[in-house]
């Protein structure tokens, strides 16, 4: 069966995403050949680091290539390499399927945007490089052998709805990639990718620094000469052929600093990150003495969309003694800082031994801390000297950076002093630091309030009486955040504390006794009115309780001091981990419904009509702090009963 030429289909996603490149307006089509030349110097890091184990994938000696060559007359440009090659099977895996998880999703987006520029930047996230090809082609063929097989492959497809596959003789391991090139359209940016002139510019602008070889053949006619070297007038003409290598080939992260332009290190990043913007940051970082190690790392400005996600593969490009080793090895870094990209190259390593026993050789410890440290570092130094870029930076990746400040003991202090809030002062993201720094003289703790968002948060009559004083408080609307200031409990020993938990306690000693002694006095006349409150609400209220909280509004919801918030515990329960916590109502004294109410209470007793009022009374107060009603649905039946009382 297999041996026989197979018409398949692409998958759904893959023809949805092969239509919207060939129609797309993207003008940037030229990256093809970066994608190409990626994929070819991968294919070639496979097999050398395949060859330690399998001496006969490889001959002895054999250099290990990129070649190029055009055809002119039928306007076909050619991509060879002799690298690890593919099967029958992996082709169709490879090439007639689109991996990655998520495509689905990709698609979504990419329907939805409407400008090319996002289109580009999607594409690339999406492992999608082959396909670029029909940007500039409109019949692709691929001719490959996989190490250590006998038999080759031929996959062809113009890109509309399938391809087909088939066995064939392929003469040597490695992989063909030739293109039918779409005919010249400058106006669309469709460059003529058949002339050499403009396969160079686009391979030094794309791909200089790829550690192979990349041979261009190129074919020149040449006017026949005579002894003295002129040109021999009807003479004839010849065609000569010249191969030259038109990349520079060294290693990126070996050459000097001060040699290699911005935009070098930026295709250079794209090349191993697969994300089509430039990066954020770059770090350079020389570890001598002990062990000796050499990173070039980079920091992404975008996150990918898989990012958040369970699978996402992260990890540094690993060599040794300049073979790569893993491309994605995650041992380098905590796994918090995963959205780096990057290099590492070590001499000082074990080059034959297994990923398992590398994991636990204790240079890779050493490098991990201190890969760890110099990336701490350089986003501190972010923060510290272009704030702006480190917003953009948090809004991406702060998600991640919370993740370590909770789980990473050692590099706490670090990982905190990186953290951003918006405070009740601005908008504008502060730090604990500048936070603690404005803080009043007899301010006892750091206080946070959580909602879903800063109109939400403002709002809350939880803030009447921090604000009264003018106390700042930090707004957050990530549970993420809360389950950090959990963890960390306290900065510069200042306790952090939720407003919506524990006791009021701000103000002085004598103030703070006297708010005590009033309250107290007031219980014993509210007793009665609050026990008939909390009889109709006892399944959702845990207690009902005077407050001094309150400046104008009647009653809020509160936790103890140590309970989670109910936006925290909500994340908790949709892992399934999560416990309900009931919680507290307190009520303002002071406030003239609840001075009513209790009047209504004390002359008519615990009507009907009570029952209605405690609970409107709780669904404002969840209402208010932008909680999520217990039971909306006696909610609304209290208020339509009152509404027709009402008139
Ligand atoms: P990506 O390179 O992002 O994985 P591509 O669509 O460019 O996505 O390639 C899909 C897969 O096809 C590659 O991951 C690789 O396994 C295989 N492939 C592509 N080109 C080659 C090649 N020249 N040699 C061997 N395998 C290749």
């Amino acid at each position: 069966m297999s041996n026989q030429k197979e018409n398949l289909q692409f998958q759904t996603e893959t023809r949805e995403l092969l239509n919207l490149m060939i129609h797309s307006i993207y003008s940037n089509k030229e990256i093809f050949l970066r994608e190409l030349i990626s994929n070819a110097s991968d294919a070639l890091d496979k097999l050398r680091f395949e060859a330690i184990t399998h001496d006969h994938y490889m001959e002895k000696d054999e250099a290990l290539e990129i070649r190029l060559e055009v055809n002119k007359e039928n306007r076909e440009l050619i991509i060879r390499d002799n690298g690890i090659g593919m099967s029958r099977a992996e082709v169709v895996e490879n090439i007639g399927t689109i991996a990655k998880s998520g495509t689905r999703e990709a698609l979504k987006k990419m329907k939805e945007s409407q400008s090319a520029g996002d289109f580009s930047q999607l594409i690339g996230q999406f492992g999608v490089g082959f396909y670029s090809s029909f940007m500039v082609a409109d019949k692709v063929t691929v001719i490959t052998r996989g190490a250590g097989e006998n038999q080759g492959t031929r996959w062809e497809s113009d890109g509309s709805g399938g391809y087909t596959i088939e066995d064939a003789e392929v003469d040597k391991r490695g992989t063909t990639v030739i293109l039918q090139l779409k005919t010249v359209d400058e106006e669309n940016e469709l460059h003529d990718y058949s002339d050499y002139f403009e396969i160079r510019r686009v391979i030094k602008k794309y791909s200089d620094f790829i550690t192979y070889p990349i041979v261009l053949k190129e074919e020149k006619e040449e006017q026949e000469r005579d002894k003295d070297g002129k040109i021999v007038e009807g003479g004839k003409t010849q065609i000569v052929v010249e191969e030259n290598t038109i990349n520079s080939m060294k290693p990126i992260w070996l050459r000097s600093q001060s040699d290699v332009t911005d935009d070098e290190y930026n295709e250079f990043y794209k090349h191993i990150s697969h994300d089509w913007n430039d990066p954020a940051k770059r770090i350079f970082y020389r570890a001598e003495g002990r062990i000796e190690y050499l990173s070039l790392l980079f920091i992404p400005s975008k996150a990918p969309f898989d990012f958040y996600y369970q699978n996402y593969e992260s990890g540094l490009h690993l060599y040794v003694k300049k073979v790569l080793i893993d491309e994605a090895f995650d041992d380098l870094l905590p796994k918090y800082l995963r959205f780096v990209k990057g290099v590492v190259e070590s001499s000082d390593l074990p080059l034959n031994i297994s990923r398992e026993m590398l994991q636990q050789d204790r240079h890779i410890t050493a490098i991990r801390k201190g890969l760890t440290r110099k990336v701490l570092d350089s986003l501190k130094e972010m923060l510290d000297k272009d704030k702006e870029k480190y917003v953009k930076f948090y809004e991406e990746f702060g998600s991640a950076l919370k993740e370590g400040a909770a789980s990473d003991f050692e590099y706490r202090t670090n990982l905190t002093s990186l953290l951003l809030y918006e405070s009740s002062d601005s908008a504008e993201k502060t730090t604990l630091k500048d936070y603690f720094s404005r803080m009043k003289p007899e301010q006892e703790a750091i206080y946070y309030t959580i909602g879903e968002s800063r109109d939400v948060v403002e709002n809350s009559p939880l803030l009447e009486r921090y604000k009264e004083k003018g106390i700042e408080i930090l707004y957050i609307y990530d549970p993420v955040d809360e389950y950090v200031f959990q963890t960390l409990m306290e900065y510069e020993g200042k306790k952090i504390k939720s407003v919506a938990k524990g006791d009021l306690d701000i103000g002085s000693k004598e103030e703070k006794e006297k708010i005590e002694k009033d309250l107290k006095e007031k219980e014993t006349d509210f007793k009665a009115f609050m026990d008939a409150l909390k009889e109709p609400l006892k399944e959702e209220i845990k207690e009902i309780r005077l407050t001094s909280r309150l400046v104008s509004a009647p009653a809020c919801i509160v936790g103890e001091e140590f309970d989670m918030s109910p936006q925290l515990e909500k994340v908790l329960q949709r892992t399934g981990t999560g416990i309900k916590t009931k919680r507290i109502l307190e009520i303002n004294p002071e406030s003239p419904v609840i001075r009513k109410m209790r009047d209504n209470f004390a002359s008519h007793g615990a009507g009907e009509s009570l029952k209605d009022h405690a609970r409107i009374l709780m669904g404002y107060a969840y209402l208010s702090e932008g909680l999520e009603l217990p039971n909306p649905t006696a909610f609304a039946a209290s208020v339509a009963r009152l509404m027709e009382t009402a008139f």
